[in-house]
C-alpha cells in the first residue's frame, strides 16, 4: 500500500503553498492539470488540457505540503480533481491521516458524483470536508462570493451530507464557531 502511494503520480497544473483565497485560513492549494468542463470565463484556462501538466509523485507532493509547518489545511482544485480520482483520493486520505482539513473544488455536482460507481470517486468524497461544487457560470459570476466564483456553486459539508443523505451546505459563519463535523 505504501509502495502504491510512493509510486502513484498526479498531474499538476501548479501548487500554492500559502493560499488565502481557496478556502478559509492559510492553505496549501493543489491545482491539478486537466478539466473537461470548459466553462466560459474559466479562471484557469491553461489547466484545462489533460496534457502538459507536471507529473509529480504523491510522496513528493506530500513532503512539500508537510514542509510548510504553518499550513494545516489543503485545497484540491484545478483543473478537475475528480478527473484524477485515484491520485486525489490517495493524497486526501494520507493528508486526513495526518490531521489536515480538506476542501475540494469540482465542476461536477455533488449529486452526480455521489451516484457514480467508481470506488475512487467515493473514496475521494470520503476524505473531503467541504466540496465546492458545480461549474463556473459566467452569468452568475459575483465578486461578493468569498470562496466561489458564481452563485450556482455550493459549499457542501460533505460528512454531514453523507450522514443526512441530502445536501447540507456549509455555512462560512460556522467556521469561527465550530469546524465541519469530522474535523
Ligand atoms: S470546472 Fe473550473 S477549472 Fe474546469 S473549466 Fe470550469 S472553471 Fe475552469
Amino acid at each position: 500500500m505504501e509502495n502504491d502511494f510512493e509510486n502513484t503520480t498526479i498531474s499538476l497544473y501548479g501548487t500554492v503553498p500559502d493560499s488565502i483565497v481557496d478556502g478559509p485560513g492559510l492553505r496549501y492549494a493543489v491545482f491539478v492539470q486537466g478539466c473537461s468542463h470548459h466553462c466560459p470565463g474559466c479562471h484557469n484556462p491553461e489547466s484545462q488540457p489533460a496534457e502538459g501538466g507536471t507529473e509529480t509523485t504523491l510522496a513528493a507532493l506530500l513532503a512539500d505540503i508537510r514542509a510548510n509547518g504553518l499550513v494545516h489545511d489543503v485545497t484540491l482544485s484545478g483543473g478537475e480533481p475528480f478527473e484524477q480520482p485515484e491520485a486525489c483520493a490517495a493524497l486526501a486520505a494520507a493528508l486526513k491521516r495526518e490531521g489536515y482539513g480538506i476542501w475540494c473544488y469540482t465542476g461536477y455536482l455533488y449529486d452526480d458524483l455521489a451516484g457514480r460507481t467508481d470506488p475512487a470517486i467515493a473514496n475521494l468524497l470520503d476524505h473531503i470536508d467541504v466540496l465546492v461544487d458545480g461549474p463556473f457560470v459566467e452569468s452568475r459570476k459575483s465578486l461578493e462570493l468569498k470562496w466561489c466564483g458564481s452563485s450556482n456553486q455550493r459549499l457542501i459539508d460533505v460528512p454531514a451530507t453523507r450522514r443526512a443523505g441530502s445536501v447540507v451546505e456549509w455555512q462560512p459563519a460556522s467556521f469561527s464557531l465550530e469546524k465541519p463535523s469530522n474535523w
